[in-house]
């Protein structure tokens, strides 16, 4: 969007994930005059960092991980000024450890568009041939309605080692009720480009500080209001417009005829305010497990990565942060319900065996439990996401669960912020 092209316009956002954050960047850079609304006491929603007093140590609510080919991230990044607060891989790496047959293998795709790569087995998955892959190309055909378990042999060994992996991790939902589709369109934007665009960012501090931080910093500077502790409770709506904002406690808002609302606001949240609202119902859950360990213990600059993934456990993805390892447990409704101590012992001995460390004993931990961390990708619940623009002028929304083609992820939501900006200005 141009500079100036929203000149003096007043727009108001409601939640500042980054949806919100996103969609509040762009306009307050087209020169609109900004009002960010945030119900909790800080912004990021469900990326964010905090300090967790018990481990003495800042932690991400969970791990997520950014590829240089998520385009709309990468333009967020820009415009926030934050490219330097990543670490940003020299090539594409993803390694993995099958505990239970302790193999270790690196799926590292070259930069080029045509995959060379495939055709060297120390850079495939172990025990994979290069023709293998083409079963991906089954997902570019696949119907609608069809799951990625109805496309994608099961019996493959790439099914265990490659593709169940990456679709709980990218669609937070289980291959035998994921989108093939979904999967497919990921693909394409991902390995699709070659290796050039599966270059890891890693947040060099935090989540906050590299994805929420600056952009405060940036409508700050462009004049934006920020009002955390707002939670609106009802929308009044005349005729085909919005009239007002209803904060509670906070207070009413009136709403101009030439002003725009946009809502960046959870799926429950917005179907709450807006009753019509046709929005995703399911939802998936994440676990995620700290453990507090000194940086002696584990360096990223010898023999662990800074992140791998796991098959065959319990953990899935494990990462090595300052003074903690943190571990991703996606789509993870057969275990959510287990006790946390019971959960961070399962997940302990799975880490200890991927970092080589003793089981015993465990070190401090904590187990966060997100019930609803992203919606869940099924074809049906692909049929509910509703673009940007809305029945009311003036109402725009943004979310990761709106129709952007992309799952719930970091990728999605920004596409859905910068797609309810563009929304308005037009
Ligand atoms: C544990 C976990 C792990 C994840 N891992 C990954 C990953 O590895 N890679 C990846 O790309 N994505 C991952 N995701 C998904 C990613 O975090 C989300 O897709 C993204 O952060 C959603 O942003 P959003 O702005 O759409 O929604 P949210 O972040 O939910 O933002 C909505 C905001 O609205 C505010 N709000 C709600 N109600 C009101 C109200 N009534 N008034 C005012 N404000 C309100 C909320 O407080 C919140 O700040 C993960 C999510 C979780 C929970």
């Amino acid at each position: 969007m141009e500079a100036g092209a929203m000149k003096g316009r007043r727009v108001h956002v409601i939640g500042a994930g980054l949806a919100g954050l996103a969609a509040a960047v762009r306009l307050a850079r087209a020169g609109a005059h900004v009002r960010l609304y945030e119900a909790a006491q800080a912004a990021g929603g469900r990326c964010r960092s905090y300090d967790d007093a018990e481990l003495g140590c800042r932690v991400d609510n969970g791990n997520h991980l950014l590829v240089s080919g998520n385009v709309a991230a990468m333009a967020y990044v820009t415009e926030i000024e934050a490219a330097a607060t990543f670490d940003v891989g020299d090539s594409a790496a993803f390694p993995f450890l099958d505990l239970r047959t302790g193999e270790r293998w690196t799926v590292s795709p070259t930069d080029h568009l045509f995959p060379w790569w495939l055709f060297l087995k120390h850079r495939r998955v172990a025990g994979s041939h290069a023709w293998d892959y083409l079963q991906a190309l089954k997902l570019r055909n696949a119907g609608p309605r069809q799951t990625v378990a109805e496309v994608l042999p099961r019996e493959s060994i790439l099914y265990d080692r490659l593709w169940r992996p990456l679709t709980v991790a990218a669609l937070n939902t289980a291959p035998e009720e994921a989108s093939a589709h979904l999967l497919w369109t990921l693909f394409a934007e991902t390995f699709g480009k070659g290796g050039a665009g599966l270059h890891a960012l890693l947040p060099r501090q935090g989540l906050s500080e590299s994805l929420v931080d600056p952009a405060l910093r940036v409508l700050a500077a462009r004049g934006a209001e920020i009002s955390f502790g707002h939670r609106l409770r009802a929308i009044s709506l005349v005729g085909d417009a919005v009239a007002a904002l209803d904060f509670a406690a906070k207070g009413q808002v009136d709403i101009a005829a030439d002003e725009a609302v946009v809502l960046a606001v959870t799926a429950p949240v917005a179907t709450d305010l807006l009753p019509d609202l046709v929005a995703p119902t399911e939802f998936r859950a994440i676990v995620n497990a700290h453990f507090r360990i000194e940086p002696a213990r584990v360096s990223t600059g010898g023999a662990h990565p800074p992140f791998q993934g796991i098959v065959g456990g319990t953990a899935e993805w494990l990462f090595v942060k300052p003074g903690h390892v943190s571990v991703t447990v996606s789509a993870a409704e057969p275990i959510i319900d287990r006790p946390a101590e019971d959960l961070a012992t399962t997940i302990w001995r799975d880490v200890a065996k991927a970092l080589d460390l003793p089981h015993v004993p465990m070190p401090a931990w904590r187990v966060l439990k997100e019930k609803r961390a992203t919606f869940a990708a099924t074809p049906e619940q692909l049929q509910r996401r509703p673009g940007p623009v809305t029945s009311h002028h003036n109402l725009f929304l943004a979310g990761d669960w709106t129709a952007t083609g992309w799952p719930s992820t970091i990728e999605g939501a920004i596409r859905s912020g910068f797609a309810a900006a563009e929304a308005v200005r037009r």
